[in-house]
């Protein structure tokens, strides 16, 4: 044990438990300084309620660490300066860590390192296998997920550290802001696990429900791995894999791995297609266009009642993601680095590696993407995956008197039932379909197919 103490740099990690950063330095020091580290660069491109969700984390980390004798030691960033300006004054031995796959991460890390003399141990408590841990056979990423699945299952985990006694301690800090409106979920890491415990009662019904907007038949614990209050390895354990629902749930989070590989391997996915001869595509610049879909303007219910959800809550379902996602991509051809963005600034859950690789999923740009010619159409996908317009009359209250199925397509048959508000469908989806094919068409002609499916 260590008389000096050691500094644990909290980021994705908003968690005690079964936090390998945390448990090392609470092995290796008699005490341990807890800190997090503010970046303007990432608050400033967050909304206001994935703002509010990080700081009901941190003030129930603060609050746990408190009930322990110490605090949540907060700075100014840049973490550059932030955290070896902490060690000098602490007189630290040491810095732990979760480390992360995105670019702005990997940089900040390299460039604390730099600066910061003592040592810096680095774990991946965010994920259940770090990068480069599941490989095929000729030492790749499989760049096809069911093979990276079968690997992801079989291939044993890197031991974690088993904690100690250190105890955290409390110096001088700045205040943690308190959210200026209650956020979506409540803070803290016994707070996920209740969610994930609520969520145990439901799993075995995952394999039927997962696909219905309408239903809870999700977990909602995206934003909880995102922020670390609760660890992937502990809630794949706890779940287990002993109903189909129970199996297919822990593969979603497999593939949450997976796109951390994925980005770990290729710090461009957000600005780069990963199939090249998509860098040819020739997007539409349709303002009007993008700006309906953000809005959730379009004329087509499901998508709009999830563009709504976006900005109004800040979490939106799978399933219907991906029809806003497509609806953009393959309806309006907008670039789909343009959704990106706009779903990473409002999602709370937003993690560049999962936003980015399911946008490049849906635009048939990204590994073992959705092909390029497999067009959602959002009347049929909306009729049966919200059969009865639940989903949507809560999020399109001006066609909550609308039964299923005119709910789904209002405008059939020439208008807007019962003299409702709602705007025409801005895109005619069948003629938005042949124009899409032949922009992809042209794109992969560019280049001598590669890998394309
Ligand atoms: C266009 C688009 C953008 C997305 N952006 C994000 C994002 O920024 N952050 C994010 O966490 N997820 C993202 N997803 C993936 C997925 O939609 C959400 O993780 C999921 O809907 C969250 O709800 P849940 O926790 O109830 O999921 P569940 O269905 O209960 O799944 C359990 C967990 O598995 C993981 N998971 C599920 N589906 C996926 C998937 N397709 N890819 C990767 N991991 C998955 C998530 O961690 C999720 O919490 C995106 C999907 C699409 C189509």
């Amino acid at each position: 044990m260590q008389d000096a103490p050691g500094v644990v740099w909290f980021r994705r990690d908003l968690r005690l438990a079964d936090n390998p950063a945390w448990d090392a330095a609470t092995a290796a020091h008699r005490s341990v300084v807890a800190c997090f580290v503010w970046e303007p660069a990432l608050l400033d491109a967050a909304s206001a309620h994935r703002r509010n969700q990080l700081f009901a984390h941190l003030r129930a980390l603060d609050s746990t660490l408190r009930s322990l004798g110490g605090a949540l030691v907060v700075r100014n960033g840049p973490a550059a300066a932030a955290i070896p300006a902490l060690v000098e004054s602490c007189g630290a031995s040491a810095v732990y860590l979760n480390t992360d796959a995105s670019p702005f991460s990997r940089a900040r890390d390299i460039a604390v390192h730099a600066a910061t003399e003592v040592p810096m141990h680095r774990f991946w408590g965010t994920v259940a296998h770090e990068p480069g841990a599941v490989l095929t056979q000729r030492g790749t990423l499989s760049q096809v997920f069911t093979p990276f699945f079968r690997g992801w299952q079989t291939t044993p985990r890197t031991p974690w550290p088993d904690g100690g006694n250190g105890r955290p301690v409390e110096l001088s800090t700045d205040d943690i802001p308190k959210p200026s409106e209650p956020p979506r979920q409540a803070g803290g890491e016994k707070a996920a696990w209740e969610r994930a415990r609520r969520w145990l009662e439901d799993v075995d019904r995952y394999a039927d429900d997962r696909d219905r907007p309408d239903l809870h038949g999700t977990s909602h614990l995206s934003a909880d791995l995102k922020f670390g209050t609760i660890s992937p390895r502990t809630l794949i354990d706890v779940v287990g894999e002993s109903s189909t629902g129970r199996t297919a749930f822990v593969r979603q989070v497999a593939w949450r791995d997976w796109w951390a590989h994925m980005l770990a391997e290729r710090p461009d996915l957000a600005p780069s297609p990963v199939r090249p001869e998509y860098s040819a595509m020739t997007w539409i610049d349709d303002r009007q266009g993008f700006d309906a879909w953000c809005r959730g303007q379009t004329g087509y219910p499901i998508v709009d009642a999830g563009m709504r959800q976006l900005v109004a809550e800040g979490w939106i379902h799978g399933r219907v993601r991906m029809l806003c996602a497509s609806f953009l991509v393959k309806d309006l051809l907008i670039d789909w680095r343009k959704g990106e963005q706009f779903f990473r600034h409002h999602l709370i859950d937003a993690d560049l590696a999962q936003n980015a690789g399911n946008w490049q999923w849906v635009a048939g740009t990204g590994p073992d993407a959705a092909p390029y010619f497999r067009i959602f159409n959002p009347t049929t996908q909306s009729m049966k995956f919200d059969p009865h317009g639940d989903y949507i009359r809560l999020w399109v209250p001006e066609l909550a008197s609308l039964a299923a199925p005119v709910i789904h397509d209002p405008w059939k048959g020439g208008g807007p039932a019962h003299g409702v508000k709602y705007p025409a469908p801005i895109v005619d989806h069948a003629a938005a379909r042949l124009h899409t094919l032949a922009a992809y068409k042209t794109a992969r002609s560019s280049l001598p197919a590669q890998g394309a499916s």
